[in-house]
């Protein structure tokens, strides 16, 4: 993709348009039998260019985004891959977010009608809109919010709840933080307060918190106001007020809490740079040559987390060379000889997805809006972050435990001189990566490679160069056990979509 200005939305889409086209004629390649090995070449040639410093980092509703998809579109088409039928937006299915950034706040209590100073950076808070300002709110401490069967534990209409974070101490599957939060912002809570955990540290949270927080348009909408106390704030509340904050914590251990009324009194107030913009999944078909209504789904996210440092910084911009450029190399590559080689069966689907690092907000946009019936998708098959380790890594499989599944896995890899690695240890990622979007809705979702199977590699890069502007493409990459796990995603791609292999249940 040459570089230049940003190009304009519509400017934009002919182009993606003109570059289908011209492809086209370039896709009619002869079919051959087996298919060519991928190499560390052709990964690196596509690596390069999506973490070159022009891509900005790849973020979401950036010009790094058009720049990003422009290139996998063009790759695709050259495949042989095709938009999907009826697309009202070839190419691209629109992944609606909303961006909050915190710009000011303030928070003063009254307790037994008494001005009480916290101390300054003790609370931090975000507004659900522009600017949101509530006086008078009653304080109720809730505990973990919720009762031992997961329903909200106390009356919080148009109140301050003020909640624990860490997970409660009684039953099972109770839901986690944020989802307490969104329970209590149901039940009308007018602001909700996170106390902050020992386990995270308050500057640590504080910094996190300070920078741009995304969200999908199409989630819930928080309480008005939402945000984080620090535990020795939130026990100088409790202490005016008469309260002990350990014995608080104490009483909400028990899962028939509900909850304490405080003589306290809030006056909230946030300023908040809300944005509404639209991103991008890029979708594509490889149509096949003789479809029986199930499909095969490739997928693997483009985007990465754009200038991540501060200004001043010699380098601020993460490049995501291996978190995901590499996984996107693979596609291409994978698309490439599937789309040359011999036609297969099924149709086949390649979706690269937004905002993976928002919290695989683009994955779920796709599940919930499929471009094929869910439940016609045979398997995913999902590429995230797979340039860890070198050729021999035996293949793990994040997902495995369908017998018929990780019989067709292991068949495809012994095919290829490919050991397994069957320790089950991979699934530690299972909710890390997109796959996770599709198996909530029950798709079978595997991610099988070498980069989850070697842990002390895999830790060594989360340790280093993972999500920081050090994640650059180098010759130091090690693309030998990608390349490998390239080859076998063409044999898993044509072994899934082989209607007289593979079932297709
Ligand atoms: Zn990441």
């Amino acid at each position: 993709m040459p570089c230049g200005a940003p190009m304009q939305a519509t400017k934009f889409r002919a182009a993606l348009a003109a570059v289908a086209l011209s492809a086209l004629s370039l896709s009619a390649t002869p079919a051959h039998s087996a298919d060519a090995p991928i190499t560390e070449s052709d990964l690196a040639a596509h690596i390069k260019i999506l973490a070159d410093d022009m891509f900005e980092g790849r973020a979401p509703g950036t010009a790094g985004e058009d720049r990003t998809i422009g290139y996998i579109v063009g790759e695709w088409a050259k495949a042989g891959l095709v938009p999907v039928p009826g697309s009202k937006t070839p190419w691209l299915q629109p992944v609606p977010l909303i961006e909050a950034q915190a710009l000011t706040a303030s928070a003063t209590f009254k307790v037994k009608g008494r001005d009480f100073a916290l101390e300054d950076d003790g609370v931090i808070l975000t507004g659900r809109e522009a600017a949101v300002a509530l006086a008078d709110l009653p304080v109720v401490f809730v505990g973990y919010g919720v009762d031992g069967a997961g329903k909200v534990n106390a009356d919080v209409k148009d109140k301050l709840a003020v909640m624990l974070f860490d997970n409660a101490p009684f039953g099972d599957k109770l839901p986690r933080y944020r989802e307490r939060r969104q329970m209590l912002a149901d039940a009308g809570a007018a602001g909700v307060l996170v106390i902050a955990t020992d386990a995270l540290p308050w500057a640590q949270l504080r910094d996190a918190l300070a920078g741009k927080t995304t969200r999908a348009a199409s989630a819930k909408a928080g309480a008005p106001i939402s945000g984080f106390i620090s535990l020795e704030a939130a026990d100088a509340l409790f202490r005016k007020a008469g309260e002990d904050g350990a014995a608080l914590r104490e009483a909400a251990r028990s899962a028939d809490y509900r909850g304490t009324a405080l003589p306290v009194t809030a006056d909230l107030a946030a300023t908040t740079a809300v944005r509404a913009y639209d991103s991008h999944n890029v979708v594509a078909k490889l149509p096949g040559a003789r479809p029986d209504g199930k499909a095969v789904l490739f997928l693997g996210h483009w985007d990465h987390l754009g200038i991540c440092a501060p200004e001043g910084e010699a380098d601020r911009i993460c490049n995501g060379a291996v978190d995901n450029a590499s996984g996107i190399a693979v596609l291409i590559e994978v698309a490439k000889r599937l789309g040359s080689g011999v036609r297969p069966d099924r149709d086949i689907y390649f979706l690269a997805t937004t905002a993976e690092e928002m919290g695989l907000l683009g994955a779920h946009r796709f599940a919930s809006d499929p471009s094929v019936p869910l439940k016609d998708i045979t398997v995913a098959l999902n590429i995230d972050t797979i340039a860890i380790s070198p050729r021999g890594t035996p293949v793990a499989t994040i997902g495995r435990g369908k017998p018929a599944y990780d019989a067709v896995v292991r068949e495809v890899a012994t095919k290829l001189g490919r050991k397994l690695d069957e320790d089950g240890e991979a699934d530690a990622f299972i909710q890390r990566q997109d796959g996770w979007a599709l198996g909530a809705k029950g798709v079978t979702s595997l991610m099988a490679g070498g980069s989850f199977s070697d842990m002390t590699l895999l830790q060594k890069f989360l340790g280093s160069d993972y999500h920081k502007p050090g994640d650059n493409y180098s010759e130091a990459i090690e693309l030998g056990g990608a390349a490998e796990d390239a080859d076998l995603h063409v044999g898993l791609g044509r072994a899934f979509a082989d209607t007289k292999r593979w079932p297709g249940k």
